[in-house]
C-alpha cells in the first residue's frame, strides 16, 4: 500500500486478497465529475479539495475475480466524513429500520443453533463490526452468550447502554475463545479484508463456523457502465471499497484457513429445522442459504 500525493488516501495496487496485479475497470475523476459534487452533499463537513487529485478508480483481479476501489480513505478522513453525516442520521437508519429487517436479524440467530446443533445458551457469538449493536441483541435475546466488536467510540457506548458487551480492538479477545463469529456488511468497507479476518477467525474455536454477508458485486464492469450519473451501491465511492463475488468471498475466506460450509450440510440442516417448524418461510430460508451457499456473497466457512 502507499500513501497518495493527497493525504486523505492510501493507494492498494496490489489485489487486497492475493496480492496479484489487477487491471483498471474504471477510472475518472472525483473532482470533476458527479461524484465530488455528489460526496459534498452527503456527508456535509467535506469539500472537493479534500478529493483533489484522487480517481474514483475500480480494479479487477482476474485471479480472484475480486473488484475493489484503488484509492481508499485513510481511518482518519473516514472518521471526518462520518461525523459530518451526524450521530442520528445514522443511528436512524438502523433503530428506525422495517419489522422485515427486524424479522432478518431473529432468522439469522435462530440458525445459528440451528447449525451448531446446540442451545443458544450453550454458544459463544461474536458479531465482527456491530455497529450500534441492534443484531447482538436480538442474539442476546435468544439467549446465546453475544459479545460485540466495533471500534467507533459513539456505536459502541450506545451498545453497552443496551446491555452489549463490545470489544474496541480484536486483540483482547483470547484465540479460540467463540464458537460463532457473525458478519453483515462489514468487509466491503475495510482496506486490508483478509488482515481483519485472519484477526477474527484467531477468536474462533477448532470447528466453530463464521458467517460473512457482503453486497455481491458480480459483473460489476458492467453495472458501472450502465450507472452513469449516480452511485453503484456495490462499488459505492469511498464506502464500498471491496466489492466480492463467490469466488473472491471463497479466496477471502481459504486465506486465514476458513472451509466453505458444503451446501448439502446447510440443506441438511436447515430442511431438517423446516420439517420440525412446518413453517412455509424456514423452506423459502432453506433454499436462499442453500443457492447462497454455491453462488452468494452470504457464506457460511467452518475453521478446520
Ligand atoms: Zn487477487
Amino acid at each position: 500500500m502507499a500513501v497518495a500525493s493527497n493525504t486523505n488516501f492510501v493507494v492498494r495496487n496490489e489485489c487486497p486478497l492475493c496480492r496479484g496485479s489487477a487491471e483498471v475497470v474504471w477510472h475518472e475523476s472525483i473532482a470533476d465529475s458527479w461524484i465530488g459534487p455528489y460526496l459534498v452533499q452527503r456527508y456535509r463537513d467535506v469539500s472537493l479539495e479534500d478529493f483533489k487529485d484522487v480517481p474514483y478508480e475500480v480494479r479487477h483481479c482476474p485471479i480472484c475475480d475480486f473488484y475493489y476501489q484503488t484509492y481508499v480513505a485513510t481511518d482518519t478522513f473516514l472518521e471526518h466524513m462520518y461525523i459530518g453525516e451526524g450521530k442520528e442520521t445514522s443511528l436512524k437508519k438502523k433503530r428506525d429500520a422495517d419489522i422485515n429487517r427486524f424479522i432478518g436479524f431473529a432468522r439469522e440467530a435462530e440458525r445459528i443453533a440451528v447449525l451448531l446443533a446446540r442451545r443458544p445458551h450453550d454458544v459463544t457469538v461474536l458479531e465482527f463490526g456491530a455497529g450500534w449493536g441492534f443484531w447482538s441483541l436480538m442474539a442476546k435475546a435468544y439467549g446465546y452468550q453475544v459479545h460485540g466488536f466495533d471500534t467507533a467510540p459513539i456505536r459502541v457506548a450506545y451498545a453497552k447502554e443496551n446491555g452489549i458487551h463490545f470489544y474496541t480492538s480484536l486483540k483482547e479477545i483470547e484465540s479460540g475463545s467463540f464458537d460463532f463469529v457473525f458478519s453483515d456488511q462489514v468487509l466491503e468497507h475495510i482496506t486490508d479484508p483478509v488482515g481483519a479476518l485472519r484477526e477474527a477467525t484467531r477468536c474462533l474455536c477448532p470447528g466453530g463456523l463464521v458467517r460473512l454477508g457482503v453486497p455481491n458485486a458480480g459483473g460489476a464492469d458492467t453495472l458501472l457502465r450502465n450507472s452513469r450519473g449516480r452511485p453503484l451501491k456495490e462499488l459505492h465511492p469511498l464506502e464500498h471499497i471491496n466489492g466480492f463475488t463467490y469466488r473472491s468471498l471463497v479466496v477471502c475466506g481459504e486465506a486465514v484457513g476458513l472451509t466453505v460450509l458444503p451446501s448439502l450440510t446447510i440443506a441438511r440442516k436447515l430442511i431438517r429445522r423446516v420439517g420440525l417448524t412446518q413453517n412455509a418461510q424456514y423452506l423459502q430460508d432453506a433454499v436462499k442459504h442453500v443457492f447462497s451457499q454455491n453462488s452468494g456473497t452470504l457464506l457460511y466457512f467452518i475453521k478446520t
